[in-house]
């Protein structure tokens, strides 16, 4: 009775020091040194040995136990690992406990023990509080490795965000996430430094983020921001993100103005040197005409008849007349890229205007085989400067006979006219040989000449800027001008121009 009492005396002792010890215990290792200390004061072992179990290895938990394991021991501890309960074994000639630290299916660690007793000597009652001991320990190990996985996991998703951070900050994209309010739940670094965007570039994202919300497909689109002197490009991308469950949006966007510009004075150098190419060709061939007419005239004026030296003193003209033309544009180009460019405003009638520019062309039309056509009728007041307006007309049709179509019977430039209420449409309609789709809107663009400039045809003459010039003007004038084109069926081209000056 008394030797029952003494040992469950002992029990309790034992039980509520290791249970003080392990509760305050904030870390495996303080368990395991509870442990190792408490089994010790259970039964007399010559050595314990407490292996942490990880991803299939053992791994002594003490420091100083870094030396390799026992081949025997750890085949040994493999199968009390499998088998899930403790056991006595023989390794060498010694005896030792193993015992699995075991929570629920989790395989926790195994205390290796070399018992310093006899077989006989071994009791029941001790191998029962070791066992409820190491019960005890596993329950608190298993927190404790569950509370670590935790703070390193929560500590590895501190240090990438922080990461993530730092890499979105480091970038030239200014990056910005909406939720599906439009309200900004990130920005980075580059977007901060941008301050207030411009009204319409913040419409554009906008626009592109509702989009993408309704999509879910990512988009990249290039806008370009025009203010009164300059015009900005910036690359926008919009990609739908999923954050905890809710959509939604992140915008990355680079200001790429100085590529774009880089990009335009490149293409302008090349178009430059095309346009050397053409000009001096364009410039020659009624040179080349003038001299060598002036050179017969020159040698042998006292045997051409006086027929043969009309003809020849017209040519001579026509020539000069030509090179007028050239050298005409040229210079006005050169006002219009220098800006001194002003519109000589005056109140008039577009209609007779019109007439006067179509008049003039009727003879230059007829002699390609083309219909000119324009029936208007009544009057257009417009205020505008007459002699640009009449140069933009005469220009378009200019083109549409120059571009006719050689293998058409029935070749026409049509003009008509549409008033409005503050501005008034004029399309020139031609059934030539077309614009490319590729060409787009660089027609527009100076120097810019269709197909390559020296396989060109020597009848289809001109410099590349017509275009260039005639949208300055209306430009100028506060109008706009776009085309229609299908390639072998013809050409539309539309201008307007405000009536007056400030609608
Ligand atoms: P140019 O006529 O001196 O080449 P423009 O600036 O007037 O220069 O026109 C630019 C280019 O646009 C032309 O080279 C031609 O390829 C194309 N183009 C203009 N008008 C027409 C038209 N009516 N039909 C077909 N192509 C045209």
């Amino acid at each position: 009775m008394e030797e029952k009492f003494n040992t469950l005396n002992r029990f309790v002792g034992l039980i509520s020091s290791f249970t003080r010890n392990i509760v305050r215990a904030v870390n495996s290792t303080e368990v395991f040194n509870a442990l190792k200390e408490t089994i010790s004061k259970i039964l007399d072992f010559k050595e314990i040995m407490i292996f942490r179990y990880e991803d299939g290895n053992f791994i002594p938990f003490d420091e100083d136990e870094k030396k390799e394991i026992d081949p025997e021991l750890k085949s040994l501890m493999d199968w009390v690992a499998q088998r899930k309960s403790s056991s006595i074994q023989t390794l060498g000639d010694e005896f030792i406990l193993l015992m699995p630290l075991i929570k629920g299916m989790r395989m926790l660690g195994v205390v290796v023990g070399k018992l310093a007793i006899n077989l006989e000597d071994l009791k029941q009652e001790d191998m029962d509080l070791i066992n409820f001991i190491s019960f005890q320990a596993s329950i608190i190990l298993e927190n404790l490795f569950l509370y670590e996985e935790l703070t390193e996991k929560s500590e590895s998703l501190e240090r990438l965000s922080a990461q993530m951070k730092q890499l979105l900050d480091s970038m030239l994209y200014a990056i910005v996430v909406y939720d599906r309010d439009m309200n900004e739940v990130f920005k980075n670094k580059a977007y901060q430094s941008i301050g207030d965007l411009p009204n319409e570039l913040r419409m554009r994202i906008s626009n592109l983020v509702e989009r993408c919300f309704s999509t879910r497909e990512g988009i990249t689109e290039e806008v370009e921001i025009s203010s009164d002197s300059s015009s900005s490009f910036y690359s926008i991308s919009v990609i739908p993100i999923l954050f905890e469950n809710e959509e939604q949006v992140m915008v990355m966007m680079m200001d790429v103005s100085n590529t774009k510009e880089l990009e335009r004075l490149k293409r302008i150098d090349e178009l430059k040197n095309e346009f050397i190419a053409n000009i001096s060709h364009e410039l020659r061939t009624p040179l080349a005409a003038i001299k060598a007419y002036s050179e017969t005239i020159n040698d042998s004026i006292d045997m051409l008849d006086p027929e043969t030296l009309k003809e020849f003193v017209e040519i001579i003209l026509d020539q000069s007349n030509h090179l007028e033309e050239l050298i005409d544009e040229l210079f006005d180009f050169s006002r219009l890229e220098s800006m001194t460019f002003e519109l000589n405003l005056e109140e008039f009638d577009l209609v007779s205007a019109y007439r006067e520019v179509v008049n003039a062309l009727e003879e230059l039309a007829s002699s390609k085989g083309v219909k000119l056509i324009f029936d208007e009728s009544g009057k257009i007041p417009i205020v505008a400067d007459r002699k640009r307006v009449k140069q933009v007309l005469t220009n378009l049709i200019e083109n549409g006979i120059k571009y006719s179509d050689p293998n058409k019977d029935e070749k026409y430039v049509k003009v008509h006219v549409e008033d409005g209420d503050k501005e008034v449409k004029t399309t020139v309609e031609d059934n030539g040989i077309g614009i490319p789709k590729e060409y787009g809107d660089k027609i527009f663009e100076r120097f810019f000449r269709g197909g390559n400039v020296l396989q060109r045809d020597v009848s289809v003459p001109g410099t590349g800027l017509g275009l260039a010039i005639v949208k300055k003007i209306i430009e100028h004038h506060g109008g706009r001008i776009w085309f229609d084109s299908e390639v072998g069926k013809g050409t539309k081209f539309y201008f307007t121009l405000p009536k007056r000056r400030g609608n």
